[in-house]
């Protein structure tokens, strides 16, 4: 048997719970079918056949689940941080325990390369590690001194709190949110994305398994016009974090408004990587490469805009179309693919689509532009040339493998050009020339920069978008202050003249 076929194996002994019994809901600590009796397909992008049926929960799951999570909140609040630290690391213990069958799970699930998958599980349990030990921390705060007073402050859990995520690397993006609000002494409900709804189901089991209380944690599946929405209308909600598009943050700000929620977003982006000719140019290719075809280009931090200088264009292309074409596009559970199959029908049909726009906005494809086969959401690695960021291929989030050159002359033009987009996410900078990497850092209108380098991540520090790309941060203390709230407590350190007022 081959790796591929003993990796097909396994793939079906962890799938074979969810065909049997579908992906239902996770309500104060029990597995429920939706209120209503009603599911819906979750479809493989592999085959497009059907890989189970999911519970299709709406408002009456969501109110389960929010009444749940709000029963469960005094006692995790004040359950001591050591504590919940301890709690923690043992959900990432088990996440690394059983790394292989949600690796597995997710890359059937979202067409993602198993060995990307295998990689993403292990992330998954270090935030949980990482979030965990930051517990006992979680409620620190400042001395702060004025004449006659001292003042403090402390940070306290804000309360239930709405998770909404999105189909690309699930579960990585679902610990990356719900860690810091457990750390915090938040209780959950989460609400995943219909694409790929089956490790987050995974995951709230592991989690219970190693010691979390019934109702800290909820998972309602459905459609995020039912019980999307409904989560972000419920009054027992305090904060809704979502990772998603943009046009969904702007419903959901529009549907918290009502009970005044905090609200968090992680959007899309278009992220430029801007290579200047004194840049290492074999290691700016295969960053170019890396970080527009990994993850089947599925990325919101993916440099879908590459930005090159005049006297190097053609070369830099040629190189990297020639990379993109020896890409191994196939099945996702075969050790040599790199590239699966995109998340589902209609997404391969919006990628699709951008083929034919770039041709009629006078766009060259120099590699790939095709699709691959007839079964499945297989789509080559593509790079478009000859591109203005005027064309919509420069404008608009593919949000797959497909890579738009555009040239410039000189830093003030590609300054100029990479903050000419309504995103403002990431952007990667490649030059020896350190100063003029500085000087672009400062002017770039974009939340996370990386010189001479791919998106290399380091938890502690802050990651969001400017622009459309979302509204605040995560990592390290910036997912604390949104999921807490800050006091302030000033104390006298003397007696002082009070006003009399009445005599
Ligand atoms: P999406 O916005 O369509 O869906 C995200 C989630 O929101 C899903 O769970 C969906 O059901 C839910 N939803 C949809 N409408 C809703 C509503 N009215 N109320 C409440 N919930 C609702 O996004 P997607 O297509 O699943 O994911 C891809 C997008 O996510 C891309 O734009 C990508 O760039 C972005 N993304 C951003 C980051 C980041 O960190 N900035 C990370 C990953 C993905």
């Amino acid at each position: 048997m081959s790796i591929f076929e003993e990796n097909r194996a396994k793939a079906e002994r962890y799938l074979a719970r969810f065909r049997a019994d579908g992906v239902l809901n996770h309500i104060n600590g029990a597995s429920v079918s939706a209120v209503s009796g009603e599911t819906f397909e979750v479809i493989s992008p592999v085959d497009g056949a059907c890989l189970a049926l999911a519970a299709k929960g709406d408002s009456a799951d969501i109110d389960a689940a929010c009444c749940a999570a709000a029963a469960a909140f005094p006692a995790w609040r004040d359950m001591a941080g050591a504590k919940r630290r301890k709690l923690l690391n043992k959900v990432a213990d088990a996440i690394v325990e059983r790394a292989e069958e949600i690796a597995f799970v997710e890359a059937m699930d979202t067409g993602q390369a198993i060995r990307f998958m295998a990689k993403a599980a292990l992330r998954g349990a270090a935030n949980f590690r990482y979030f965990g030990d930051k517990a006992p921390e979680a409620r620190d705060g400042q001395t702060i001194y004025a004449p006659g007073q001292i003042n403090m402050t402390s940070r306290r859990p804000i309360g239930p709190v709405g998770i909404i995520t999105p189909w690309n690397t699930p579960f990585m993006l679902s610990t990356w949110k719900i860690a810091p609000a457990l750390a915090a002494g938040c209780t959950v409900v989460h609400k995943p994305a219909e694409f790929s709804p089956l490790t987050a189901k995974l995951l709230v089991e592991i989690a219970e398994g190693a010691g979390l209380p019934k109702g800290v944690w909820n998972v309602v599946n459905g459609l995020g016009e039912g019980a999307g929405k409904a989560l972000t209308e419920h009054p027992a909600i305090k904060a809704v974090a979502l990772v998603g598009e943009g046009r969904t943050g702007a419903a959901i700000m529009r549907q918290a408004a009502d009970t005044l929620k905090r609200v968090h977003f992680e959007l899309g982006g278009k992220n430029p990587i801007i290579v200047f000719e004194d840049a290492d140019i074999e290691r700016a290719v295969d960053a170019a490469v890396f970080m527009i075809y990994s993850l089947n280009g599925e990325r919101c931090t993916s440099s879908s805009r590459l930005l090159i200088q005049d006297s190097i264009y053609d070369e830099f292309t040629r190189r990297v179309a020639q990379k993109a074409d020896a890409i191994r596009v196939g099945h996702p559970l075969d050790p040599q693919t790199v590239i699966g199959p995109l998340i589902h029908p209609e997404h391969e049909a919006k990628v699709l689509s951008y083929f034919e726009i770039a041709k009629q906005d006078g766009a060259v494809i120099a590699a790939g532009g095709v699709k691959v086969g007839d079964v499945g959401c297989y789509v080559r690695p593509t790079l478009f040339t000859n591109a203005t960021n005027d064309m919509r291929i420069a404008r608009e989030e593919i949000f797959g493998p497909v890579l738009t050159a555009i040239r410039f002359s000189d830093a003030a033009e590609a300054l100029a050009i990479a903050n000419d987009t309504d995103y403002g996410l990431t952007a990667y900078i490649w030059t020896q020339d350190l100063t003029r990497a500085l000087w672009m850092t400062e002017r770039l209108e974009a939340g996370m920069m990386w010189v001479n380098s791919e998106n290399v991540r380091h938890l502690p520090t802050p990651f969001g978008g400017t622009k459309n790309s979302g509204i605040g941060r995560d990592g390290g203390d910036w997912s604390f202050d949104f999921y807490m709230e800050t006091y302030n407590i000033c104390l006298a350190t003397g007696p002082h003249d009070i006003p009399k007022l009445g005599g």
